[in-house]
């Protein structure tokens, strides 16, 4: 169907940090929300009481940004009970109704953006300029959903048939869809996946990281609060368990997933396990991803988009360079200036608007990365690391590193931080190159700096990857222009933020009447 006939969707602008008129007085109110306790707690419960968790900022262990209560496995038996009793109803409801309240609900998540930023800073260390994106984000997806709704589940499409014969096909949703998301994109990738099934018919039983329900609840408040029912999206907060009871529940449709890629092949056996109907699985996971810079690369630029693929975000986006391959030619030079760069950074508590780089999620995150730098240096590896100031220790932050090593081979895992490996590479051993980085078994970014169109288009056919991005940085795939998901051990499509997303959470009904 046409796009033009929907409302003009454009991404949302986010907040002008550079204003100072708007930026001061943000900042401000920020400050007055710091001391502020959030709570999360299952939308359906099978009992009103229950332990509760503290949840602590990662920069500074002592700062109590809320509690949590999570959903006991009979909450999640419920929820299903409840969800399954208007499931119908929702899915009668139409696309063009389900659009409104998403368009609603993006409206309202732009009126709260001071407490979703306040939320990513404090449960999720991220930098305000990360808080930022991580709402435009998720107004994005949205409304580019809402959109997706209007224009493929408003009504049957006629198909051809011989005279005397009629054709309908129909997409409807499949029934309770489970959502699993991660910490790293707390409000982006948790609204987004359940924004996608919601579009789609599907009741949502959503489970955000067990680092990040707040953010979460706000967000399904938001949703509540403009018209979405709380029978049809639900927040089951928790860890493993309830994650665990909605996977095996044969009355769940399908789990969307983000997140590693062990836990998705654990969640698709349990899945694959149940009796019954045969649940879909989307999964999104990490990647090692690389990016490979030759000598007609400009050295300026390569060394900004280094710095933000790799450190932005402290790393942890799925999304982030992890191994750097450059032409040995122009090794030295690059590595020079990469770490002119590095040493500029700045590494701090994201409550100050300089702080480029914050802390890790938690102490688990900091140990497995502080071990593996730890094993490099051990191997006598060149290790280039910034020092961490004293005032840091209250918190999880992991220093970051540049390391030297021979090849992507000799890294066995994902290195989800502020750690960038640096391989060289000779011109005439280019094909090599990608065949290895093809042959980690992953496949989700590949950055690539060349003027030279040849190589582009050898990297181009050769690359199993699922977003290249060719003279800029890889991270930061923006709705509807970078439908953003990987291949291999990274993941089974459909791409978030594309085309195809919204339809994959729809069954597909053909009716054909002889007239
Ligand atoms: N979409 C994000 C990006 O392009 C990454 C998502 C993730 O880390 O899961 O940077």
């Amino acid at each position: 169907l046409p796009r033009d006939i929907f409302p003009d969707r454009i991404n949302s602008k986010g907040v002008d940090l550079a204003d100072p008129l708007v930026r001061e007085p943000l900042m401000d109110r920020l400050d007055t929300l710091d001391t502020r306790e959030w709570e999360a707690a299952p939308t359906i419960t099978a009992t009103s009481y229950g332990d509760k968790d503290a949840i602590h900022a990662p920069q500074n262990r002592d700062d109590v940004v809320g509690w949590v209560r999570e959903a006991t496995e009979a909450d999640v038996e419920l929820g299903i009970s409840v969800a399954l009793e208007v499931q119908d109803a929702w899915n009668a409801y139409g696309g063009n109704a389900r659009a409104e309240l998403l368009d609603k609900a993006a409206d309202a998540f732009e009126d709260h953006m001071d407490e979703f930023l306040s939320l990513c800073r404090r449960e999720a260390g991220k930098t305000v300029i990360d808080g930022v994106l991580e709402v435009r984000e998720a107004v994005d997806f949205l409304r580019y959903y809402a959109n997706e709704a209007r224009r493929q589940f408003a009504g049957p499409i006629d198909l051809p048939g011989p005279t005397g014969e009629e054709n309908r096909l129909t997409l409807a949703g499949r029934g309770i869809i489970g959502t699993i998301t991660p910490w790293n994109f707390p409000l982006a990738i948790f609204i987004g996946t359940a924004a996608a099934a919601l579009a789609a018919g599907n009741c949502v039983l959503a489970k955000p990281a067990g680092q990040t329900p707040l953010i979460a609840a706000l967000a399904v408040d938001l949703c509540h609060s403009v018209g979405i029912p709380k029978e049809v999206l639900q927040l089951i907060p928790g860890d493993a368990k309830p994650g665990i009871a909605l996977s095996s529940d044969p009355r769940i449709a399908g789990i969307a997933f983000t997140g590693s890629t062990q836990t998705a092949q654990a969640i698709n056996r349990t899945l694959a396990a149940r009796e019954g109907p045969i649940g879909i699985f989307i999964g999104e996971t990490g990647g090692q991803n690389a990016m490979i810079v030759d000598s007609s690369a400009l050295p300026e630029q390569v060394t900004r988009d280094v710095i933000a693929s790799a450190f932005q975000s402290a790393g942890q986006r799925c999304s982030a360079l992890r191994v750097l391959y450059l032409q040995d030619d122009i090794a030295d030079e690059m590595l020079t200036m990469i770490r002119g760069a590095f040493e500029a950074l700045n590494v701090g508590d994201p409550k100050h608007l300089e702080t480029d780089v914050g802390p890790v999620i938690d102490e688990t995150a900091k140990r497995s990365l502080d071990k593996h730098i730890a094993g490099k240096k051990r191997q006598g590896r060149n290790v280039y690391q910034k020092k961490l100031p004293r005032a840091l220790r209250a918190g999880t932050f992991v220093a970051p590193t540049i390391v030297e090593i021979e090849s992507i081979e000799s890294l066995k895992r994902e290195n989800f931080g502020p750690v960038l490996h640096v391989a060289r590479f000779r011109a005439d051993r280019l094909e090599q190159v990608i065949e290895d980085i093809n042959g980690t078994g992953y496949g989700l970014t590949l950055g690539l700096h060349s003027r030279i169109d040849a190589t582009r288009r050898l990297v181009e056919s050769k690359a199993r990857v699922g977003n290249l991005y060719v003279n800029r940085n890889q991270i930061g795939a923006v709705v509807e222009s970078q439908p953003f998901g990987g291949e291999g051990m990274s993941g089974t499509g459909p791409k978030a933020g594309g085309p195809h997303y919204v339809s994959r959470f729809a069954t597909e009904r053909v009716v054909t009447i002889d007239t």
